[in-house]
C-alpha cells in the first residue's frame, strides 16, 4: 500500500457508492458500480476485508454519481443506453397520437447481451478443473524471485465460460495487492472499455501472461515488463487457462501479451486491428490500456475502440450507431 492510500473495509466500500444510487443514474454508471459491488463481494467472498483506496477516491464516493465519472474512455454504452427524453405532447390543435414509443438509438437491453446468452454455467467438471489449476498457480514458485516479492499471485477473473477473453502483461502494484488482474489505472479504463460493449466484467475472463509481478529490486515503486524467461515459465497457466476457457475470440492487449501468445515479434501498431490465430481462436492485438492513459490523443483511443468493434462484429454483438462511431464526432 503506498502513503496515499488508506483502507476501508470491503463492506464499506460495497455499500459507499450507493449513496448516489438514483433514477438519474446513467445506465453505464450503474454498471459499473454493479461490477465494482460484484468485485468487492468477491474479495469478501476470498477472505479480503479490507482494500487500499485513495484518499481523493473516498471522497469521490461521497459525492452523488453524476459528480464521480470514470473518465478518460467516454464510455458509449452510457451515451447509447440512457434512458429516452420523455417528450411532453402539445395539448391544443393536434389530433391524438398513436404512441410510436422512443425511436431505439440502440438495441433492446435483451439483445445487448445475446452474448450473455451464450455464457453458461461451466460444467462441474470444467469448474473443477479450473480450480486444480488455480491451485496449482497460486502455489508456483518456479520463478523464485518473483515468489519472494510477491504479494499474490493473480491468477485471473471473471467467467470460465466466457466467449470472450482479454489477456494483459503482468500485475502491477495494485493487482499484486488485490490479487485480481487489472485493477489498477489501466485496468479501470479497461474496465470501462469492457462496458463500453454492452458486457461487464463478469462476462469475460480476464488474465495476464504473467502471473506474479514483475519484481523490481532496489525500487520502491515501478513496474518493468517480464523477461522472456518469466514469459515462457508462465505462459502454460495461460495456455491451460484458454484450454478450458474456449473463448471465441481473445483480445491480447500490447506488445507483451501478443508475442507472448503469438511466439512472434511483430511490432504491436503493425499488428493491432488485425485478426491473428492462437490456437485456432481468433485473436484480436490492440494497444495496452496503459498506453492510452499515456498518449490521451483521440485517434488513439479511437484504434482501440475500432479494434474492439470488430471483435464485437466477430462475436455477432449488436452494435448501435451510437457505439459504431463512437469517437467519430471529434
Ligand atoms: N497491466 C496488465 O497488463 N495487467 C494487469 O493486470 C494490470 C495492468
Amino acid at each position: 500500500m503506498t502513503p496515499l492510500q488508506v483502507t476501508q473495509t470491503v463492506d464499506a466500500i460495497a455499500a459507499e457508492p450507493r449513496s448516489g444510487y438514483d433514477a438519474a443514474m446513467s445506465d453505464g454508471y450503474r454498471q459499473l458500480l454493479d461490477a465494482t459491488i460484484q468485485h468487492l463481494e468477491g474479495l469478501k467472498s476470498r477472505g479480503v476485508r479490507h482494500v487500499a483506496v485513495a484518499p481523493e477516491t473516498l471522497r469521490a464516493l461521497a459525492l452523488p454519481a453524476a459528480r464521480f465519472p470514470i473518465s478518460n474512455f467516454p464510455s458509449p454504452i452510457s451515451k447509447v443506453a440512457a434512458p429516452p427524453a420523455i417528450k411532453t405532447e402539445p395539448t391544443i390543435s393536434m389530433p391524438p397520437k398513436k404512441s410510436p414509443g422512443p425511436t431505439p438509438i440502440a438495441p433492446p437491453k435483451s439483445e445487448i447481451s445475446n452474448l450473455k446468452s451464450q455464457i453458461t454455467s461451466a460444467s462441474p467438471e470444467k469448474a473443477a478443473a479450473f480450480t486444480a489449476l488455480r491451485e496449482r498457480a497460486l502455489a508456483c514458485v518456479k520463478c523464485p524471485h518473483l515468489a519472494a516479492s510477491r504479494t499474490t499471485v493473480v491468477f485471473g477473473v471473471g467467467n470460465i465460460d466466457a466467449p470472450l477473453m482479454f489477456v494483459g502483461e503482468a500485475p502491477g502494484a495494485d493487482e499484486d495487492e488485490q490479487g485480481e488482474p487489472f485493477v489498477g489505472r489501466a485496468g479501470q479504463l479497461l474496465t470501462k472499455i469492457i462496458l463500453a460493449t454492452g458486457l461487464s466484467r463478469a462476462d469475460v475472463y480476464i488474465a495476464n501472461i504473467l502471473k506474479c509481478r514483475p519484481d523490481t529490486p532496489g525500487q520502491s515503486a515501478g513496474n518493468r515488463p517480464p523477461t522472456p524467461e518469466e514469459r515462457a515459465t508462465c505462459i502454460p497457466y495461460l495456455q491451460e487457462q484458454i484450454d478450458l476457457i474456449k473463448p471465441k475470440a481473445i483480445v491480447a492487449l500490447g506488445a507483451t501479451a501478443v508475442d507472448g501468445l503469438l511466439g512472434k515479434t511483430l511490432g504491436i501498431t503493425k499488428l493491432r486491428g488485425n485478426w491473428q490465430t492462437y490456437r485456432g481462436i481468433p485473436l484480436m492485438p490492440t494497444y495496452h490500456p496503459a498506453y492510452l492513459l499515456r498518449n490521451q490523443a483521440m485517434s488513439e483511443k479511437r484504434k482501440v475502440w475500432e479494434d474492439i468493434l470488430k471483435v464485437m462484429e466477430k462475436l455477432e454483438m449488436p452494435i448501435s450507431t451510437k457505439q459504431r462511431n463512437f469517437f467519430l464526432q471529434t
